[in-house]
């Protein structure tokens, strides 16, 4: 059994570890220090890191971690991220003998051209998605390098995954992305359930990652592009009836960027 947990770092930033049988694979180590800490006081082997994307609250702890822990770095493969022994570009199904695990590395261009989402199908039961900043807890990532339709595309290869599957994304968002979802569909129930359960986690210091693809499709605005609600605020940002899908989403992406 693989045991997920969060190591916090910087302001929001959520390093994931993937535990079993005394050996961890993380994912998007942005700082070392947690990671170092972690394997000094568990005694883990570290037996994998995987990024998502580039940026450095995801990558910047990897150079230490590996100077002290060397291990494979699966890494987006357009990035050249130093110490990348499998450079990945999207339809690999890499291997990590150490914990049992085969994990299917999906292509999410958007919030960076190389982002790669990791699917474990056969984690925690039900499925878990280690996204980045692609997929956020009811929002998704600001488009910096690539295009409304690529990101478009990316979110709905996302959501045709199993929907009880658990999202793990790179950051604690939850509650300021539901203020938006909630100005852009404001008669949506389950946004406003979801609300009030954000609420109650963030009173007690709880973590509102992961959440379940369901939920996501329920209240998520970005993955919500052909709900007549969400094309009608779309409508009303551009003045005129969204052509498609993409244009449906990138008016409300566009919006989200000034909000
Ligand atoms: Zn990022
Ligand atoms: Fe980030």
């Amino acid at each position: 059994m693989i045991e997920i947990t969060a190591l916090p770092a910087f302001a929001d930033n959520y390093i994931w570890l993937l535990r079993a049988n005394g050996c961890v694979a993380v994912i998007d180590p942005g700082a070392a220090a947690p990671v170092l800490a972690h394997l000094e006081a568990s005694g883990d082997r570290l037996c994998a890191i995987l990024a998502t994307h580039h940026h450095p609250d995801h990558i910047g702890g990897i150079a230490e971690i590996l100077a002290r822990h060397p291990a494979p770095l699966f890494a987006p493969a357009i990035n050249n991220i130093v110490g990348t022994t499998h450079a990945l570009h999207g339809g690999e199904r890499i291997a990590l003998p150490a914990l049992g695990l085969e994990l299917d590395v999906i292509a999410v261009p958007g919030h960076t051209l190389g982002h790669l989402a990791y699917y474990g199908s056969s984690l925690m039961g039900d499925g878990a998605l280690f996204c980045g900043d692609t997929l956020f807890t009811a929002g998704c990532g600001r488009l910096f390098e690539g295009t409304p339709a690529q990101m478009q595309s990316s979110l709905a290869k996302l959501a045709v995954l199993p929907a009880p599957t658990f999202i793990y994304c790179g950051h604690e968002y939850t509650q300021a992305n539901l203020r938006f979802a909630r100005a852009v569909e404001p008669d949506n129930a389950d946004i406003a359930a979801r609300i009030a359960d954000v609420a109650a986690k963030r009173a007690a210091n709880r973590p509102t990652v992961p959440s379940r693809l369901a939920d996501e499709l329920a209240t998520n605005p970005f993955l919500r592009w052909d709900a007549p609600a969400v094309r009608a605020a779309a409508a009303a940002r551009l003045g005129h009836a969204p052509a498609d899908a993409v244009a449906s989403f990138a008016a409300i992406r566009a919006w989200k960027d000034h909000f």
